[in-house]
């Protein structure tokens, strides 16, 4: 069987360990397992890390972008390659593990900008004869946590980041699609980065407990559902550590009735459905306003669900896959199942769904269930699935109540033709990304990416300006230069040339 190791220093170990099995979503088989380290394993990268990162920060920020260049000309080189691993172990199709490395790959475009967005400020005449001055330093270590629905994505974004800025950096991927961020520093020393700039650590709790803890670490980079994202905020906070954690998310489109239904449909057959649902920014509740909104939407939305073609990850004609466990599509259809019993309408059900020659596939159908309320268990919870739920609003007011009194605040869309709507709504939601008209509002690169309440703990956002400002600290100088005096011994002398 594929044993995916450990990248220390320059390569692979594999001490031994715990180990844990990766699958084939969708074939239903294990195809590698993967060995999960513990806090010796991390001692080592540390040691590793502290040996390279002087030099690193001490490099010029200049040939620290080049490193970054040649990295992003490797990942465009190896991307079908990249794309496929992704696909096999994730079970999103290939097009979406493409569209997974192309976001991450704009991070890395970003920080081959490092010397123009590393410049600090800078005062002349603050006081007589004193300037006043800043610049940003990497804090050291940094770690990223990561989840399993972005392998390539969201590692990119936080050691994109950290390395370009200075930082050495430790990765511990999701324990279930651990692949690509192993070749993701494969090809990063390729690129001519130094061994142990960027190491990947695999684990469980065992592992995020033992980065949390060290001492050594500076500051973590955490992406995943929310309870553990409290949890490692909690404990990194406590440890003396700087910490991002990023959670889950329960995204509301919101229809208006003069929106254009197609193109609401449309967008909401991508945003719901793609990737198996399984995005931190998909549209897994639409909310129309009004009846005559909601009748109108159901009866385009329903025909277009299903024509909606699940299929394995590379099948070229699959609108989306396979989720990524059996233990996560028996979730995904326990939700259903509540949904149901709490009293919403099961419009389209996608329970029982199998794929023909592929019956030990995780496929779930793509499901829609209307008459949602606020009070179901089954809309205040992220269902993390191609699951859809209709939350019907009566008026404006309603639509910008639902998603602020959410638990979640990641992103939101509205879909309208009117102007002054969107713009009341977009100042007025509290949530932290917005689209208009745009379903799935990721910022791009140059922009930041974060969300609010329990969707974001922590002060700073990933990548883009916030992202610099997570992996650096400003420091601040003052400086006075006196002439010297008049003695003739200290006397200012302006240096000539020959
Ligand atoms: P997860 O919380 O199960 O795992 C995330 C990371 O935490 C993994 O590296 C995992 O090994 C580690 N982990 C798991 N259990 C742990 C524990 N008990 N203690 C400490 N660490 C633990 O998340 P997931 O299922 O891999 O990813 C899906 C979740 O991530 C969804 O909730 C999704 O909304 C969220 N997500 C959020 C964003 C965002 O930017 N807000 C982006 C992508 C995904």
């Amino acid at each position: 069987m594929r044993h995916i190791d450990h990248f220390i220093a320059g390569g692979a170990t594999s001490p031994a360990g715990r180990k844990h099995q990766i699958w084939n979503p969708s074939t239903g088989e294990v195809q590698a397992e993967v060995t999960l380290g513990d806090a010796a394993l991390l001692d080592q990268a540390i040691a590793n890390a502290k040996a390279v990162q002087p030099e690193w920060a001490a490099t010029n920020p200049q040939k620290r972008a080049r490193v970054m260049f040649k990295f992003k000309e490797l990942i465009e080189d190896n991307m079908q390659e990249l794309a496929e691993l992704l696909s096999s172990e994730h079970g999103k199709v290939i097009d979406d593990a493409k569209g997974d490395v192309q976001r991450g790959l704009e991070v890395i475009e970003y920080a081959c900008g490092i010397p123009q967005v590393l410049k600090g400020e800078y005062t002349q005449g603050a006081g007589p004869g004193i300037d006043v001055y800043s610049m940003r330093q990497p804090l050291g270590i940094g770690a990223g946590i990561t989840p399993f629905n972005f392998p390539a994505m969201i590692p990119m974004w936080m050691f994109g980041m950290a390395i370009a800025a200075g930082n050495a950096f430790i990765l511990k991927p999701s324990e279930r699609d651990p692949s690509v961020p192993v070749r993701l520093a494969e090809l990063f020393l390729e690129a001519g980065a130094p061994e142990g700039l960027l190491q990947v650590v695999h684990g469980d709790k065992e592992m995020v407990d033992a980065i949390l803890d060290h001492a050594d670490i500076a500051a973590v980079s955490f992406v995943g559902s929310s309870d553990i994202a409290h949890y490692v905020y909690k404990r990194g906070v406590a440890a003396g550590k700087r910490i991002q954690a990023m959670g889950g998310a329960k995204n509301h489109g919101i229809v208006m009735p003069d929106a254009d239904l197609d193109q609401v449909v449309n967008d909401l057959s991508g945003a719901a459905f793609g990737s198996a649902g399984e995005r931190c920014m998909a549209l897994p509740v639409v909310v129309p306003v009004g009846h005559d909104t909601a009748e109108r939407l159901k009866e385009k939305l329903i025909p277009a669900i299903h024509a909606l073609n699940v299929g394995v990850s590379n099948d070229p004609d699959a609108h989306y896959g396979p989720v990524v466990t059996p233990e996560h599509k028996a979730r995904v259809e326990g939700w259903i199942d509540t949904a149901e019993k709490e009293g919403g309408e099961i419009v389209v059900d996608g329970r029982g769904f199998t794929l023909q020659g592929h019956e030990k596939g995780f496929f779930v159908g793509p499901t829609l269930i209307d008459h949602v309320t606020t009070d179901m268990e089954s809309y205040k919870e992220e269902i993390f699935g191609p699951v859809l739920q209709i939350v019907r609003a009566e008026s404006f007011e309603d639509a910008v109540r639902l998603p602020s009194d959410h638990q979640y605040g990641n992103g939101v869309a509205i879909f309208t033709r009117n102007g002054h709507a969107a713009r009341e709504f977009a100042s007025r939601v509290n949530v932290g990304m917005v689209g208009i008209n745009v379903p799935i509002p990721v910022p791009v690169s140059y922009h930041s990416f974060g969300g609010w309440k329990r969707s974001g703990f922590g002060d700073t956002d990933q990548y883009g300006t916030e992202g610099l400002k997570f992996w650096t600290k400003v420091k601040k100088v003052t400086q006075r230069w006196p002439d010297g005096g008049g003695d003739g011994n200290n006397a200012f002398i302006i240096p000539t040339m020959g």
